[in-house]
């Protein structure tokens, strides 16, 4: 397939695993924040469901808890060799404002990226057929 979107792009951009075409959100932008978390019943490219099972995406804490770690560990390298940690300095308290601003500041973003990822480990490129949405769009399950 000639135009088979990367695995990173797709989940850089949020897009559907099935197609990496579709959006997974209904809004690209997360604001309204309110509705930062909507996400359409299914792929509007594929129909691939974007949510598997009733209350599929209770897991994502742990995800979302590992990249907040991420943040945390890739701060304390950059952090590490820019200024150095140090109690003496109170270095180590500016290392945890940072990454304590920033995550909170990144929280949208990694709440919405560890439901991406979550899915990405469910439902592999290609797995579904590709069936567009049919005319009525809600399925009753
Ligand atoms: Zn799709």
């Amino acid at each position: 397939m000639a135009d088979r979107p990367s695995l990173p792009s797709g989940i850089l951009g949020m897009k559907c695993p099935n197609c990496r075409k579709g959006n997974m959100y209904t809004n690209k932008s997360i604001f309204p924040l309110k509705e930062m978390m909507l996400m359409p019943d299914r792929c509007p490219v594929c129909g691939q469901k974007m949510e598997l099972e009733v209350g599929f995406y209770y897991g994502t804490g742990y995800v979302s808890y590992a990249l907040s770690v991420g943040v945390a560990i890739f701060n304390a390298l950059w952090f590490g060799l820019a200024v150095g940690f140090s109690w003496k300095n109170n270095s180590i308290w500016w290392y945890l404002g940072i990454t304590v601003a920033m995550l909170l500041l990144l929280q949208p973003l990694l709440m919405r990226y560890s439901r991406v990822l979550y899915l990405y480990m469910f439902v592999k490129y290609g797995s579904s057929p590709h069936r567009p949405p049919a005319d009525g769009q809600h399925s009753v399950e």
